[in-house]
């Protein structure tokens, strides 16, 4: 199947693909065989990571909102990913979802769509404003290509990209024609601040990242203002909390100390303002790649561009619901660490 070569190539480029998210499909004589949820796209070509689905039967079920049949998987292990319906709703055969690190920095700009009209002129594109995956999402997308059923590349707000074709082929070179135009070179930012972060590092469970660009979410002062915010998107929430841990030099080794030492779980990471970022010890591998696709985004996202954080009932929902892809993959990956 070429979908699997296709897959194990996108979900190898972590500009695209963050750990488990972003799922592929294709619709082969009546059945659609999607991701399944929680395996990775990058081990595509050394596992099975698809589940076939009757194409008729989940269309009935979205349309009348009962819970996807997965009677046909041909591995109980496997589950069909929560994004399914919006693979299922799209007339291509071939589907190709994307957390893209250059369409995420577009699709959280309350100016992306008229940003976007010039930078992907000639393509049939539209952009989805941000609703919650499964089948939430597929309405929306079903809503926006029944008008105009020739679109092939669907800009998803707060969230990332699809893009769709009649063959492997025609997907993946559409998919890379959408990264070129999307295309933006990241800010360079101030190096980390050693001192405090040493300090950090004899008394928690902290520890200095592997790698330096994380540091800009506390070193680079626009990362920094795009934390404050809020969140952005829901792998964000899910995999780093609801709240970013931004703390100042001051406050950052006593509270660090006092707080998660103590009954409080230790987050993902902490972003000490000026100095840089301390990462979890036991931080898990979706954290980590949750965290550095975060960063690989404030870093293209501009000052001055006016962004469309996540409302707070959106993210609870995604918090509270599992209603979004990447979730599920927590609860898989707690379960494999137990
Ligand atoms: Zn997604």
């Amino acid at each position: 199947m070429c979908l699997r070569n296709l897959s194990a190539r996108v979900g190898s480029d972590p500009l695209l693909v963050q750990a488990s998210n972003g799922n592929t499909s294709i619709k082969l004589d009546g059945i659609l065989w999607i991701k399944a949820s929680g395996s990775w796209l990058a081990h595509a070509r050394q596992e099975e990571i698809f589940v076939p689905l009757e194409l008729a039967g989940l269309k009935e079920s979205i349309l009348d909102d009962s819970e996807i049949a997965s009677h046909i998987a041909v591995n109980d292990e496997l589950r069909p990913s929560i994004e399914t319906p919006m693979h299922a709703v799209l007339r291509h055969r071939v589907v190709i979802h994307v957390h893209s690190i250059n369409a995420i920095a577009w699709a959280i700009r309350l100016d992306g769509p008229d940003q976007l009209n010039e930078r992907l002129a000639g393509l049939h594109w539209q952009w989805i404003p941000y609703a919650a995956s499964g089948i939430p999402l597929a309405r929306e997308i079903a809503k926006a290509v029944a008008t105009r059923p020739e679109t092939d590349v669907l800009m998803l707000g707060n969230h990332g990209l699809v893009v769709c074709g009649q063959d492997c082929h025609s997907a993946e070179k559409l998919l890379w024609e959408v990264e070129r135009r999307l295309a933006i070179t990241p800010r360079r930012f101030p190096k980390p601040d050693t001192t405090v972060l040493a300090m950090i590092a004899r008394s928690s469970r902290l520890q200095f990242p592997d790698v330096n660009t994380l540091h800009a979410l506390g070193t680079d002062s626009v990362s920094r203002k795009i934390l404050k915010g809020g969140i952005l998107y829901p792998c964000q929430a899910i995999f780093l909390g609801p709240t970013m841990p931004l703390l100042p030099p001051a406050v950052a080794v006593s509270k660090i100390t006092e707080r998660w030492n103590g009954k409080h779980r230790t987050p993902p990471f902490v972003a000490v303002e000026r100095s840089g970022v301390m990462v979890n010890e036991k931080v898990t591998s979706a954290e980590r790649a949750t965290l550095m696709g975060l960063v690989h985004v404030t870093l293209r996202t501009e000052e001055s561009a006016r962004l469309r954080y996540l409302k707070e009932s959106e993210v609870i929902g995604v918090l509270s619901q599992g209603a979004h892809g990447c979730q599920e993959v927590v609860v898989r990956e707690r379960r494999l660490l137990r």
